[in-house]
């Protein structure tokens, strides 16, 4: 249709107003080279990688275009071509997309090594004394965005069955995730509690596999593949009543395993089955029927809802986060100006292109704090990491945290 209605919603196209940055002109390259009038060149990778692939233009487009699986198999193929490659970026995602993400006692090896870097009051002395300041700008850079890693995992903190408080009437099973364990397994442990009081067995086996969505975000279909069969062989669709995702970017990815294993004639069936199991922690309780919380102990909060674009353009999700924080005894929902457009994260984009990220960054903390609310919901881990960083960055002391960490603190109370 090439109509064009994608192109506010883009937050590159809004930044730079050049045509190629756009959906619209993205597409246009990758027609060209699905019609063989252009060849995969190092421009065309530059401009898959310079896409958030936030999914705005999804919800914005009048025709369907399924822009998703369009820059999956777009990023794919500017790997394939080679043009990006260097011994230095084969190594690092070698070590961090063929290594790292493939086993997560790997990553949890990793993330003990940063918690006892921050748990023993080194990196405070390091940061308070200024010896940083002698590493280059961008090391800097990063080095203050280390996430903080939580005292626990969620191995520690879940047991593997959580039985239903009361009268069992689901029986479901957790996804604990990769970055989201070691960052964020107080979260894990409150949806594992929110489920629980909502009639849910839950079962949360301690050793898990990441989704795989990073890997199908950089054009590692192989390795996407691989790991969305270890998940089905781990979690048989049919043994549960649903599969349970408390992270936008990874439930998205979660619901499309058919789609990455049409060609599996083993597993074809089964994923198109696990797709229909995968939901969201909010779909499902506003699917199951919420049981509100009756506390009235609670100190009043003012609270704001970012929504997380894997959650709200990938997966359609805006109503019931929303419907779980105003289940929550007093507590004030305050909406956020722009709350779907995109904070920089991204997945890695915020690695990758820290400028463009950055700009997006500053404009939703302007959003945040115009809204005077004391606390911020989100329910990615990428959203809250990045959100903290840039907190901390600007000195806005406000509360960050997932609606499921509310809703237990609620039924706790
Ligand atoms: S992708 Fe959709 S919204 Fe964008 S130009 Fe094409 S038809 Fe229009």
């Amino acid at each position: 249709m090439h109509c064009g209605l994608c192109l506010p919603t883009c937050p590159t196209y809004d930044a730079t107003k050049v045509e190629r940055n756009s959906p619209r002109g993205r597409i246009a390259l990758m027609r060209a080279i699905a019609d063989g009038r252009l060849e995969a060149t190092r421009a065309f990778a530059d401009e898959m990688y310079f896409c958030l692939g936030c999914l705005a233009c999804m919800t914005a487009c009048p025709a369907g275009v399924n822009y998703a699986e369009l820059f999956e198999n777009a990023r794919a193929e500017a790997e394939e071509s080679g043009t990006l490659r260097t011994p230095a970026r084969s190594a690092l995602r070698a070590a961090t997309l063929g290594w790292l993400f493939m086993d997560l006692r790997r990553l949890q090896l990793v993330a003990l090594a940063i918690r006892w870097w921050q748990e023993t009051g080194i990196q405070a002395a390091a940061r308070r004394c200024g010896v940083l300041r002698l590493l280059p700008r961008r090391w800097r850079e990063l080095e203050a965005m280390t996430p903080q890693i939580q005292p626990h995992f969620s191995a520690d903190l879940i047991a593997p069955v959580t039985p239903a408080a009361g009268t069992r009437r689901y029986r479901v099973a957790l996804l604990t995730g990769c970055a989201q364990d070691p960052m964020f397994s107080n979260v894990n442990r409150d949806t594992a509690e929110v489920l629980a009081q909502n009639g849910c067995e839950v079962l949360t086996p301690p050793e898990q596999n990441c989704c795989g969505s990073l890997h199908a975000h950089n054009g590692e279909l192989l390795l996407a593949q691989e790991l969305a069969r270890r998940n089905i062989d781990q979690f048989p669709p049919a043994d549960f009543d649903a599969i349970i995702s408390n992270a936008g970017g990874c439930g998205s990815h979660l619901k499309h395993y058919a789609r990455l294993l049409a060609d599996d004639a083993r597993y074809r069936a089964r994923a198109e089955l696990w797709d229909a199991k995968v939901k969201d922690v909010h779909e499902w309780l506003a699917f199951i029927g919420l049981q509100a919380p009756a506390s009235r102990r609670l100190p009043p909060q003012t609270v704001t809802y970012h929504e997380s674009c894997h959650l709200r353009h990938g997966q359609k999700i805006f109503a019931q986060p929303r419907e779980v924080l105003r289940a929550i005894p007093n507590l004030k929902l305050v909406e956020l100006a722009e709350s779907d457009w995109c904070c920089g994260s991204a997945g890695i984009y915020n690695l990758l292109q820290p400028a463009m990220a950055g700009q997006l960054l500053e404009r939703k903390l302007d959003r945040i704090a115009a809204t005077r609310a004391s606390t911020v919901a989100t329910a990615n881990p990428g959203c809250l990491a990045y959100l903290a960083a840039g907190m901390r960055r600007r000195g806005l002391e406000l509360r960050l945290v997932h609606p499921m960490t509310l809703l237990a603190e609620a039924y706790r109370a």
